[in-house]
């Protein structure tokens, strides 16, 4: 059994959408099963509805109108290019126009509240998902293989952190085999809507941006599938982001840790937290491109080769640098301890951390829209060693980057760190701070904001990447 997902552009136009059934078709004959399909929101969608939700927070009740006239236009059009049967068509078209009612009633009381709470971001961030799984089925319909829409808030069941929950992998393999066994026994194809997933009182939640990803894992691990298939709109995971590096390369095969760490580091590609729960599971992960099929990708799974050394250069934009620093803070035990937990408790990750010998000062690096909680947390926290002097100050230097070299066939080997050194000192480019994951799977250096295309670049140069 296969579990595929598609993502934005994947879907973005009816033609597009026409050429997702027509792979899923395409699998359900190869494979002698139906695959379980899970989608995204049209591309831009979901930007979209985060838009008309926040401007309608501010009083704002022309955005949404407008934005309900464009997923309307866009939907049916989509429509109009993949479901030829004009009696499917209408029915489709009545139902896109009944949730987008619905959606604009949501930003009517929100406008009217003034207010708009995490539980209604879920709600509406998740919409696109809902109108494009149904478009697809219909899609799929048109290719002559049965196909019905499931509701991932039926499926995949989370916590409560509404817009960045984690699943609760018992229930949902409880669910996820309930529904979805019974469709594909008798030849039906699935279509999940990616993203969303529901608390089991039945709140609606979101997996955090980018989550559809996320969504196809977690559903091949409960049910479980053989395989995942990303399909997305590159060929597979790459030496580098392409829209950095035009010459970056397709990597024909990857470890699940090394995939991690990519994505950890900003390879969009594939969510962070995708990689978990088939990785734990032995499941083997495909990232195949839509626009060319016949593409073999990028295989990610258990078996670690080491060679090249390094397998890709990835970046995290708009982070920033916080140091607690303080000639006091030498002796004073437990301050690194309690600066973390402070950090735990504003509800950020950390996404890299430094600490110079000297125990002078600690650095961690976050992002940007994080900074300002993570800063006042620590700051109380301190409260009176701030007061006292023995720490100077909580500083925070924004417009930053993290770059990352990630690669198995790194760990042991000397001279690697030196040459990616090297490649960034020739083009004068200052490193801000260090840090080497245990693994030593990965070397992350902080750099300007403004160095971090070149920085990418010259160490992708370095390592020759672009002849993989
Ligand atoms: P989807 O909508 O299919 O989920 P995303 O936009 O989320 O697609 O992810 C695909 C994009 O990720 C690519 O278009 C590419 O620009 C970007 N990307 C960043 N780093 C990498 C990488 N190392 N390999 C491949 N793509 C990458
Ligand atoms: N549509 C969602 C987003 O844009 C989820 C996804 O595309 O994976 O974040
Ligand atoms: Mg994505």
């Amino acid at each position: 059994m296969i579990v595929m997902k598609f993502g934005g552009t994947s879907v973005g136009s009816g033609e597009r959408i026409a050429q997702v059934a027509r792979i899923a078709r395409r699998t359900a004959e190869e494979t002698g099963a139906p695959p379980v399909v899970v989608v995204s929101a049209m591309s831009g969608v979901t930007d979209c509805l985060v838009r008309a939700t926040t401007t309608s927070a501010s009083g704002d009740r022309q955005t949404f109108a407008r934005i309900r006239d464009e997923l309307q236009q866009r939907h049916e059009q989509a429509i109009a290019d993949c479901v030829p049967n004009p009696e499917h068509a209408h029915s489709l078209r009545a139902e896109i126009a009944s949730l987008l009612d619905w959606f604009e009633m949501l930003c009517q009381s929100v406008a009217t509240l003034g207010e708009l709470t995490p539980r209604g971001l879920a709600v509406v961030s998740g919409l696109g998902e809902r109108l494009c799984a149904r478009v697809t089925s219909a899609a799929i319909l048109s290719q002559g293989i049965a196909s019905e829409v499931v509701e991932a808030t039926h499926l995949i069941i989370t916590n409560g952190e509404l817009n960045s929950a984690t699943p609760l992998l018992q229930l949902t393999s409880e669910r996820a085999r309930a529904q979805l066994l019974p469709l594909i026994e008798a030849g039906t194809i699935p279509v999940v809507t990616g993203f969303i997933g529901a608390t089991a009182d039945g709140v609606p939640t979101t997996l955090g941006r980018g989550g559809s990803d996320y969504s196809a894992t977690i559903l091949a691990r409960c049910l479980p599938a053989d395989e995942v298939w990303i399909w997305t709109d590159v060929d597979g995971v790459m030496t580098a982001d392409p829209r950095i590096v035009p010459q970056a390369r397709t990597l024909p095969t990857l470890s699940y840790a090394e995939m991690a760490e990519l994505s950890f580091f900003g390879a969009k590609v594939l969510h962070p937290k995708a990689i978990q729960p088939v990785a734990e599971a032995g499941i083997p992960v495909r990232v195949l491109n839509s626009l060319q099929p016949g593409h073999p990708g990028t295989l990610v799974d258990g078996q670690v080769i080491l060679e090249p050394m390094v397998k890709g250069i990835t970046a995290i934009r708009d982070v920033s640098i916080v140091t607690v620093e303080g000639r006091g803070m030498l002796g004073v035990p437990g301050v690194a301890g309690r600066v973390f937990s402070a950090v735990a408790r504003s509800s950020t990750s950390i996404l890299m951390i430094t600490q110079s010998s000297s125990e002078q000062s600690i650095s961690f690096v976050v992002r940007t829209q994080d900074t300002p909680a993570v800063v006042s947390s620590v700051e109380k926290e301190l409260e009176l060693e701030l007061r006292r002097r023995d720490i100077d100050n909580v500083a925070q230097q924004d417009e930053v980057a993290i770059v990352a070299v990630v690669g198995a066939g790194m760990t042991g080997r000397p001279g690697i760190a030196a040459r990616v050194f090297g490649a960034l000192a020739d083009q004068k480019i200052n490193i801000i701070s260090i840090a080497q994951g245990s693994s030593e799977y990965n070397l992350s250096m902080v750099v300007l904001q403004d160095h971090v295309d070149g920085a990418v670049r010259a160490i992708h140069d370095r390592f020759q990447l672009e002849a993989v």
